[in-house]
């Protein structure tokens, strides 16, 4: 496979960009070699500035549920560019794209749209912070929340692919006020901690299927204890469902396990490729924010007429009937063979799954947690990364992502990627 123009590009970009890349994963570093320089995208399939093609799992980390250059999207984005980019004024269009939203996920009384999911959660832990008047948060290991101080202490994502706990840079006085506790503990330690510190939580903040340690599914009654001790003790209940949000369910997780959370975060799906963020939820708190209040929290280019535009034609086509239980047939289809080839081929692989995305592991253990995800063996999946490649599919690089299923792929593509592990595994 030639690389030729990648290599050239990407050399040219370290020159002047931090490591080559705009966001640390991107750079290969738990995978070695060099990264694809990405020249543009059709339907589940990317190509490269060589012109290989790829069939692609990363899907913008998820953002991209319909597939790359879908012709609704596109043709939306060209018609609302025509009239213009950006107002620093209320439109139209971000009525109703917080109306679509509200419609699967009525816990969302009142929304208000930002450029990222960083932005998104970062808002909604001020806001609870504001409206409890209390000052400590507790958050999962291994969930990721984006990159704001107060939430990249013990992240998933690319912290557990760079193998970083937190970062440099926060303040003491910052993280300090963040407890961090294993991701499905069991309920008694959950029960102590509330007992010792629940008074002085603002908040709570989880990603209720975790997806940035590789894809952890919650134990039976981990989300429904902490509904119940968040309610118990005055303290938020904030479910990042940036990823899972039009993406596990109609209506995301909270639907899937009936649990109502105080705030939900939305980032990726709903801004259909472009920069986006949510929160949202109850009223009595969501009024505290600025104007009506006095969490204070603003934004250029939020809500901005294109990312608006594409987040609305997404949710309308994910809105017509039977698309969830056609991605879930997908993944069905595609995770209980590959499941299968893992077995037989005594691999000393496992997966963890549900609709529209998946892990595989290279961990002889099942992963329910930050710690048990740990002990899975880079080193292996970054050979398994390489020879995927070479075939033609683009997996994400680093053991600690999880990787997406859209609708765009085809039963042909799903069998040709479980023909390449199957071949890889087997002549091994
Ligand atoms: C991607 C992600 C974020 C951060 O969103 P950005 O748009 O990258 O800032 C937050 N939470 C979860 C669960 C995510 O997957």
């Amino acid at each position: 496979m030639k690389t030729k123009k990648s290599q050239e590009i990407f050399k040219k970009s370290q020159t002047i960009l931090v490591g080559g890349v705009n966001s640390p994963v991107r750079a290969f570093g738990s995978v070695g070699g060099t990264p694809l320089v990405i020249k543009k995208g059709q339907g589940a399939a990317i190509y490269d500035e060589d012109g290989n093609r790829y069939i692609d799992f990363v899907m913008s980390w998820g953002a991209l549920i319909l597939g790359h250059a879908h012709p609704v999207v596109v043709q939306t984005l060209q018609q609302t560019a025509s009239h213009g980019t950006s107002f620093g004024a209320p439109t139209q269009v971000e009525y109703l794209l917080a109306k679509e939203i509200q419609k699967t996920f009525p816990s969302l009384q009142k929304i208000r749209f930002v450029n990222s999911g960083t932005e998104a959660t970062q808002s909604a832990i001020r806001l609870a912070r504001g409206f409890t008047k209390r000052e400590k948060i507790l958050k999962f290991s291994g969930c990721y929340h984006g990159h704001t101080d107060s939430l990249l202490v013990k992240a998933g994502s690319g912290g557990a692919t760079f193998g970083i706990p937190t970062s440099q840079g926060i303040l003491e006085a910052v993280s300090e006020k963040t407890r961090v506790l294993e991701f499905n503990i069991d309920e008694k330690e959950l029960s102590d901690f509330f007992a010792q510190e629940g008074k002085e939580l603002a908040a709570v903040i989880v990603e209720p299927i975790a997806a940035n340690m590789g894809v952890v599914l919650p134990s039976k009654n981990f989300l429904k204890k902490l509904r119940e001790l968040c309610s118990d003790f005055g303290v938020l209940l904030i479910f990042d469902e940036v990823i899972t949000g039009f993406r596990v369910n109609v209506g995301g997780a909270q639907k899937i396990y009936d649990i109502k959370p105080d705030l939900t975060c939305l980032g990726k799906i709903i801004g259909g490729g472009l920069p986006v963020g949510a929160y949202g939820g109850r009223q009595d708190i969501m009024n505290n924010l600025s104007p009506l209040g006095g969490v204070y929290q603003a934004g250029t280019l939020s809500g901005n007429p294109l990312a608006m535009a594409a987040g609305l034609a997404t949710l309308k086509e994910l809105s017509q009937k039977g698309i969830y239980s056609r991605l879930k047939a997908k993944t069905a289809y595609f995770c209980q063979r590959l499941q299968k080839i893992l077995q037989t081929s005594e691999s000393s692989c496992q997966m963890n799954w549900t609709t529209g995305m998946f892990t595989i592991f290279f961990n002889s253990s099942r992963v329910k947690n930050f710690y048990s995800a740990q002990a899975s063996d880079t080193k292996a999946y970054a050979h398994f990364f390489h020879a995927m490649l070479q075939k033609g599919i683009y997996l994400p690089p680093s053991q600690f992502e999880a990787n997406f299923i859209s609708l765009a792929h085809s039963k042909k593509d799903l069998d040709t990627v479980l023909e390449a592990i199957k071949d890889y595994f087997y002549e091994k």
